[in-house]
């Protein structure tokens, strides 16, 4: 049993000022990768704030995509170039965070094309690719990016988005739940339910062990306390903090164990559809829960504090406003998901069409037109 994870982790308030003196100074010159919203929380400034401080220069690229596709990075890569940035920092949700991994990933094979993202050159079971070094600033809730190897891009090649086969851990995670304040309650939801899966999928995966168990066990209850914000409660910057902590040891988990069948269906929703990530992926819990041990599912919903499967379901139905979601998008899904062996691996029992049918007609069986 192992547990690899490079990151150096701060979780607190204020940690972007506070810990400038390390972070800020991992290189000459910083790219920036924000989004315009992600960029208005305070966090940008922060950033800024603290590698002026230091008298480190930096460049701001703030036009970052959701989901961002692999032609998108290329673009951000030109910037970094021309700005001769050596170290990459990402402020904002999984976009800009994702992209950031990737930009630092192909900053540093500046000789390679859009060909390097997903060519498969891992030397053996390497722990990290060579990448210039990344600093995570997250403003949402949701991905756990900034602790997490993994950058998932958009494939317009593919017609899909796609994990990057490449491992670039942060150097630096900086988490502060005040950057929350303010955001859409849409946003809090979509990202919340996100984390919520990153936690059900990691808890029952062939990969889990007793340390991403024990990260899942506390981090549920941690993900627990703050869950009435989502049905309508009134948010507190503690429970922006709660939520945004738990983000993170749901990165934590994923790092370790790669997410399952809901994450894997997903993408076909956000690729075809638009739906934001955490709502596309939350459709499929209910029946990723359905379909595992029963010993699992009570424990996994007992720990998350939902009495049975039938309150889960009425749950997240109240919380995700159903998408029109077509026959043929969830044929397409499941055909995707069947020859999708890396997802398939870490699912703890067996798979098959039907099976896989029943969990996407369990999440919005009532809108398949
Ligand atoms: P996102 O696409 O990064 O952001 C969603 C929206 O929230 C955007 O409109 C963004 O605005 C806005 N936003 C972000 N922070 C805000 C704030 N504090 N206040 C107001 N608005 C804010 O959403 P996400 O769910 O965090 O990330 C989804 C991406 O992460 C997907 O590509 C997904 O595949 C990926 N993901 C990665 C991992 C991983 O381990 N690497 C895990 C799960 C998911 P702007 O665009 O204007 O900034
Ligand atoms: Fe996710």
């Amino acid at each position: 049993m192992h547990f690899y994870l490079p990151t150096r982790i701060y979780s607190e308030r204020d940690s972007v000022k506070k810990h400038g003196n390390e972070w800020a100074s991992l290189g000459r010159k910083a790219l920036i990768v924000t989004g315009k919203s992600s960029a208005e929380n305070g966090a940008l400034a922060d950033v800024t704030e603290a590698l002026e401080h230091q008298g480190t220069k930096y460049f701001v690229f703030d036009e970052t995509q959701q989901n961002p596709s692999v032609e998108h990075v290329l673009k951000i890569r030109e910037k970094g170039i021309e700005q001769q940035a050596d170290f990459v920092i990402g402020v904002g949700g999984g976009s800009p965070m994702d992209a950031a991994k990737a930009v630092a990933l192909m900053l540093a094979h500046a000789d390679r094309g859009a060909e390097y993202l997903y060519e498969k050159n891992i030397a053996g079971e390497k722990d990290y690719d060579a990448a210039l070094p990344v600093v995570e600033v997250p403003t949402t809730c949701g991905t756990g990016s900034e602790v997490t190897p993994y950058a998932i891009l958009t494939r317009h090649d593919a017609c899909i988005k796609a994990s990057l086969p490449h491992k670039i851990y942060p150097a630096y995670a900086l988490v502060d739940g005040k950057y929350l304040m303010g955001t859409k309650r849409e946003i809090i939801v979509n990202t919340a339910v996100d984390t919520l899966g990153h936690f059900m999928e990691s808890y029952i995966n062939t990969n889990a062990t007793d340390f991403s168990r024990m990260l899942c066990e506390y981090g549920l209850g941690v993900w627990r306390s703050a869950k009435n914000i989502l049905i309508g409660a009134g948010i507190t910057v503690q429970d922006c903090d709660t939520m945004m902590f738990a983000s993170t040891l749901a990165g934590m988990a994923i790092a370790h164990t790669g997410t399952a069948l809901p994450h894997g269906l997903s993408y076909y929703l956000t690729y075809e559809k638009g739906v934001p990530h955490g709502k596309a992926v939350g459709y499929f819990l209910p029946g990723y829960l359905a379909a595992s041990g029963p010993m699992i599912r009570k424990k996994v919903l007992s720990l998350a504090g939902f009495p049975d499967i039938q309150y889960f379901t009425a749950f997240i139905h109240r919380l995700l406003e159903p998408d029109d979601v077509s026959e043929e998008l969830v044929a397409k899904a499941v055909r995707g998901l069947m020859s999708n062996e890396s997802k398939l691996r870490n699912v703890p029992f067996a798979v098959t069409e039907p099976l896989l049918y029943q969990i996407c007609r369990s999440g919005f069986g009532a809108v398949i037109s």
